[in-house]
C-alpha cells in the first residue's frame, strides 16, 4: 500500500500530473489562491479520485485545489502582484491577512457564542449550542488529510485562530458532560479528529468510557477521512487498533456514530474506500454521511441521488444536505435556496425509501439549522416554508414558518418574513438564548 503523502503549495507543482497537464497561469492561480486559503492535498486524492484528463471540470480538482474565481478579482490581482514583486514573507502575511479578515472567518458567532466553561475554566476546545450534543476539538485533531476548499474552518489552517485547550482536558470534558444530564452526543471534530494517531483518540475516547456517563449515548466522529485517507481503516499502521476502538465503544453499551463528510459519488468508488466501509461496518459501527451542495461540485439532482444510492449500496445512511456557510470563497460555491431546494427535491423524488433518511438543505446559521421545506403560494404569496432542525432553544425545532420569496436568497441572513408580519417569530428569544450557556466571550484579539 502506498503511504501517506502530502502536498502543499511548497511541492505541488512536483506532482507529475500538475506539471504536465497545467499551464502556468493555471499553477500560479493555485499559488495565488493557495496563499490566502488553505491548500492541503494527497498521493490518493490525486491519483485515485481526481480525473486529470478533464481536471478543468472534475469537482475533486476543484474540490482540493484552489481556483482562481475563489478569490475576488481584486484580491487575486493584489496577491499576484504581491507574489510577482518578490515581498518578503511578513509583508505578504500582513496583506494576506487584510484580505483573510474579509472573508467572514468566523461565521454563525462559533468562536465568541458556544464555548462554554466549567468550575471557572473556559473549555475553547469544546462547543456547545444544540442541548443534546457538544462539539469537542481535540487539540491534535485539527487538521486533516487534504483540505477542502469550501471549508468553513479555513481559519484555524491558516493559523488564524488556534483552538487552544487546557491541560486537564479529558477531566474537564467529562466534568462538563457530568453536570449537564441533557447532553446524550459528543461529537469529535476538527480539522479531523482521525488525523489523530488511533492512542491519542483513544486517550480522550476511553476516559469517557471508563467515566459514569449514563447521559452519554453516543460518541460521533466526524470526518472526512474516508474520502480523502480510506487507508486510515485498512493499512495505516493503527488501522486495526482504530477498529478496536470503536469495537470497545459499541461493546460498552455507547453507540459509536460515524458522520462521514463525502462531497461527491466519486469518493464512493475507490476498491480501498470500499474495503474501509466494510470494516467500519464490521465493527458495530453505524456511518452516517453529510455534505453541502456546491455549485462546480454537486450541483445536480443527479450527483445527489447517485451518491445517496451509492451510500446506501455501501450500507451508510444519508445524514444532511447542508447549504454552503457563508465564509471563505462563498460566492464560488454558493448556491440560491431556490434552487438547492429544487435539487434536493429532484433528486429526493428519484430515490427509493431507504435514501430518504437525508434531511435538507440545511443552514447552520446562528439561531440553528434551518431547513428549506419548499417553495409554495400561499393567498397569493409566493413563500419559502422553512422549519428548524436544531435551535437554540429547542422549542424551536420542527415548527414550520415563512418567509417572503427571493430568488436570490442565499442564506438566512437574506430572507424576511413573509405575510408583511415584521420578525420571524424566533427573534424576540434569539438574544437571549445566544450565548445562554456561555459565559465566555472570546475576544477578538485571541482569534486574529
Ligand atoms: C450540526 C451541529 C450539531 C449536530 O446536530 P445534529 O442535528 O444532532 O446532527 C451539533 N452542534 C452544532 C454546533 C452543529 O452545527
Ligand atoms: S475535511 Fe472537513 S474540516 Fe477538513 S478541510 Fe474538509 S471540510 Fe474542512
Amino acid at each position: 500500500m502506498p503511504k501517506y503523502q502530502n502536498y502543499t503549495l511548497k511541492n505541488f507543482r512536483n506532482i507529475p500530473y500538475v506539471e504536465s497537464k497545467l499551464s502556468e497561469d493555471e499553477k500560479f492561480a493555485i499559488e495565488v489562491v493557495g496563499n490566502v486559503l488553505p491548500f492541503k492535498a494527497n498521493n490518493y486524492v490525486v491519483e485515485e479520485l481526481i480525473d486529470w484528463d478533464n481536471y478543468a471540470n472534475d469537482p475533486i480538482f476543484i474540490l482540493t485545489f484552489p481556483q482562481k474565481d475563489m478569490l475576488k478579482p481584486e484580491h487575486f490581482a493584489h496577491v499576484a502582484h504581491l507574489l510577482k514583486s518578490g515581498v518578503s514573507r511578513a509583508d505578504l502575511k500582513t496583506e494576506v491577512n487584510k484580505i483573510r479578515l474579509q472573508l467572514n472567518p468566523h461565521p454563525a458567532g462559533q468562536m465568541k457564542d458556544n464555548v462554554p466553561e466549567v468550575d471557572g475554566v473556559k473549555l475553547t476546545g469544546v462547543q456547545h449550542k444544540y442541548r443534546e450534543t457538544m462539539l469537542f476539538f481535540p487539540s491534535q485533531g485539527q487538521t486533516c488529510h487534504a483540505y477542502c476548499t469550501f471549508c468553513f474552518r479555513w481559519p484555524q489552517f491558516v493559523g488564524m485562530n488556534e483552538l487552544k485547550f487546557a491541560m486537564r482536558e479529558t477531566e474537564l470534558l467529562v466534568k462538563y458532560i457530568k453536570v449537564n444530564p441533557h447532553i446524550t452526543d459528543i461529537l469529535f471534530t476538527g480539522g479531523d479528529p482521525l488525523i489523530m494517531k488511533t492512542k491519542i483518540l483513544a486517550s480522550y475516547v476511553d476516559a469517557l468510557l471508563e467515566a459514569d456517563l449514563p447521559n452519554l449515548k453516543t460518541i460521533r466522529i466526524g470526518t472526512k477521512a474516508l474520502g480523502y485517507w480510506p487507508q486510515r481503516f485498512t493499512s495505516d499502521t493503527d488501522a486495526d487498533d482504530l477498529l478496536r476502538l470503536f469495537e470497545r465503544v459499541n461493546k460498552a453499551g455507547k453507540h459509536l456514530a460515524f458522520m462521514s463528510h463525502f462531497n461527491h459519488g466519486r469518493e464512493l468508488e475507490t476498491e480501498e474506500v470500499q474495503k474501509a466501509i466494510g470494516r467500519i461496518l464490521n465493527t458495530g459501527t453505524a456511518i452516517r454521511t453529510q455534505s453541502p451542495i456546491m455549485k462546480n461540485i454537486n450541483d445536480s439532482a443527479e450527483a445527489w441521488a447517485y451518491m445517496w444510492r451509492k451510500q446506501v449500496d455501501l450500507g451508510c445512511v444519508p445524514y444532511y444536505m447542508f447549504l454552503a456557510r457563508d465564509t471563505g470563497a462563498q460566492d464560488y460555491f454558493a448556491i440560491e435556496l431556490d434552487r438547492a431546494w429544487q435539487i434536493f427535491q429532484q433528486s429526493y423524488q428519484q430515490v427509493s425509501g431507504v435514501c430518504r433518511t437525508v434531511r435538507g438543505p440545511s443552514m447552520s446559521a446562528g439561531p440553528g439549522k434551518v431547513q428549506v421545506l419548499g417553495i409554495t403560494e400561499i393567498h397569493g404569496e409566493k413563500v419559502f416554508a422553512l422549519q428548524f432542525l436544531q435551535g437554540r432553544n429547542p422549542d424551536w425545532v420542527c415548527r414550520p414558518f415563512f418567509a417572503k420569496y427571493d430568488p436570490k436568497a442565499i442564506w438566512l441572513d437574506d430572507l424576511h418574513p413573509a405575510f408583511g408580519e415584521s420578525k420571524f417569530f424566533f427573534e424576540d428569544e434569539y438574544p437571549i438564548y445566544r450565548g445562554v450557556e456561555n459565559t465566555i466571550k472570546v475576544v477578538e484579539e485571541e482569534i486574529v
